[in-house]
């Protein structure tokens, strides 16, 4: 079900994939510094809302739902609840969110909703807050929000949401595998610290300030997918692939049917691969799906959240 009509704001916000990602030594308080290269891809959410006299959310859309909660821990009403505070607003909304990206899947779509939510708000509710604060509000959301604002091509640093655009051309086309199970992000990078530990004698320690690599930096300049197949590269990988083999598999495959490269996309389970074109991503897409995967494709880079 969904709202259309004057009182309603709509925005589109994609979802994301981390092309490169590392991670750096943890630190005190037990954070990472990451230094990932985003790029926002054409899977979307679509967020829209109306006024009410307090919050709730309604979910539907193309991707399995049951891990989205539909109470005040969903990620949008703690985004609509923070602008509410932050301007004095004293009125609610009624939020529904058509979810395309999929959940727990490493593809940052509740941090996609959120940045929807902060800019759907602002406008139904004429809180109108320069594009700076609301960049504020959505760090305060996650690390991944502030990318889901902006989109495009970015680096991110520290948490990874210190962000800054890259020079970026042509388009990329990818090939999603999606899991049908979901990966918690905290888990991953606790079991990444426990291989880290356990073999701390026989790899180089972690770089507390990990930059990401001039390779990829160029391939994305170039806009050329046969240089970000060999520059892409994702520290999470290993303990991903560790606690959930099968993904080994799904990569082998991929590879073995035309991809240029996969890779786990965050802290997965989704895989991305990367193909040379668009011709050779529906070859792919095909191939996979005949292994009974569940399998979408995507272009990027694409905007960010927009009001529709
Ligand atoms: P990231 O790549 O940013 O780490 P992700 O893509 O792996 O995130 P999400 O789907 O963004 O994962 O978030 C998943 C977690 O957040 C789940 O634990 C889920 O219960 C909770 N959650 C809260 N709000 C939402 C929402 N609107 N959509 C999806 N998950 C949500």
């Amino acid at each position: 079900m969904t709202s259309t009509g004057p009182d309603t704001v709509h925005v589109r916000a994609p979802g994301k994939i981390n092309v490169f990602l590392k991670v750096g030594a943890i630190d005190d308080t037990g954070y990472h510094d990451v230094a990932i290269a985003y790029q926002a891809v054409s899977l979307y959410e679509e967020v829209r809302v109306r006024e009410a006299s307090d919050f709730q959310v309604e979910v539907s859309g193309s991707v399995e739902l049951s891990r989205v909660p539909r109470d005040g821990a969903n990620i949008a009403i703690r985004a609509a609840r923070l602008l509410a505070a932050r301007t004095g607003y004293r009125g609610g909304a009624h939020i529904e969110i058509e979810k395309h990206v999929p959940v727990t899947g490493g593809m940052g779509g509740g941090s996609a909703d959120a940045a929807a939510t902060l800019l759907a708000c602002d406008a139904l509710w004429s809180t109108d807050l320069p594009r700076e604060e609301l960049l504020e509000l959505a760090r305060e959301l996650g690390a991944d929000v502030p990318f889901a604002f902006t989109g495009g091509t970015a680096i991110g640093t520290g948490r990874g949401d210190e962000l800054s655009p890259a020079l970026a051309q042509g388009t990329f086309h990818w090939v999603l595998a999606l899991a049908d199970f979901g990966l918690s992000t905290p888990a991953v990078y606790a079991e990444l610290d426990e291989h880290r530990a356990r073999h701390a004698q026989d790899i180089f320690p972690a770089d507390p300030r990990p930059t990401v690599e001039a390779n990829v930096l160029q391939a994305l300049r170039a806009g050329d997918p046969h240089m970000l197949a060999d520059a892409m590269h994702n520290d999470l990988q290993a303990a991903a692939l560790h606690l959930e083999p099968s993904l080994s598999d799904v990569l082998e495959l991929g590879e073995q049917s035309g991809a240029l490269a996969g890779i786990v996309s965050g802290s997965g389970p989704t895989v991305a691969f990367l193909a040379a074109d668009v011709d050779s991503a529906l070859e792919l897409q095909v191939a996979l799906s005949a292994a009974r995967l569940n399998v979408v494709r995507a272009t990027g880079p694409v905007h960010g959240a927009r009001i529709v």
